[in-house]
């Protein structure tokens, strides 16, 4: 199957969720032909794979950083980074906040949560998260722009257990909206039923490309 028919494919199941293609692996080439399809959202695991590819394509692309972000890396992608996803620590935000401000920018970032204890290793639980939110305490930083939340599923092929994570985190998103509207959870293997329990944000790559 094509690439653009899987793309169609995806879209068709999850049509009201915005598709950021996960191109980490991926030549510059092969993402050109998804940018010439229409497609502008792109996400990489890796600083240093994002600004090669971002240099050798198109200036109108959306780049989102979705791996664990080194604080000493932020000042690379801070000049064009259009969102990043994977802010998981307090550290990290007020980093991004500064290096922001230096570009005289404002970033879009998407607050980690840390759903399940065992795979992943990096994010905020729930308590943290709830803090950040209810004192507004990222109020302090005036040059990011929290959207909303990122979180990926435990590495299981249990339906069942994928689903409660899900409703979790939608849960816990439904807390802190009406302000922040993106919920970024759905991958290849678990995106449909992300898009059935709430996702706005859908991050795929290898069932596209493979
Ligand atoms: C690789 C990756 C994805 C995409 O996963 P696929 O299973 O290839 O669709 C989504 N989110 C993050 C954070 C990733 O690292």
């Amino acid at each position: 199957m094509h690439i653009t028919q899987k793309i169609s494919i995806i879209k068709k199941n999850a049509a009201n969720a915005q598709l950021v293609v996960v191109t980490k692996h991926q030549s510059v080439d092969v993402i050109r032909q998804v940018y010439k399809h229409g497609e502008k959202n792109f996400g990489e695991n890796r600083v240093q794979d994002l600004i090669k590819k971002a240099n050798q394509l198109p200036k109108d692309i959306k780049w989102h950083m979705i791996g664990h972000l080194q604080k000493n890396k932020v000042k690379y992608i801070a000049p064009f980074i259009y969102m990043i996803q994977s802010v998981d620590s307090i550290e990290l935000l007020e980093k991004i906040n500064k290096e922001a401000k230096r570009n005289n920018r404002r970033i879009k970032c998407l607050i980690q949560y840390k759903i399940s204890n065992a795979k992943n290793k990096f994010g905020f639980t729930k308590d943290e998260i709830e803090k950040l939110f209810n004192y507004d305490y990222y109020n302090n930083y005036n040059y990011v722009q929290i959207e909303g939340l990122m979180a990926m599923a435990s590495f299981t092929n249990n339906k069942i257990e994928i689903e409660n994570e899900f409703k979790k985190i939608y849960e816990l998103f439904q807390q802190i909206k009406p302000s922040k509207k993106i919920l970024s959870i759905g991958m290849s293997n678990d995106y449909k039923i992300a898009y059935k329990l709430g996702s706005t944000m859908v991050r795929i790559g290898s069932f596209i490309f493979n």
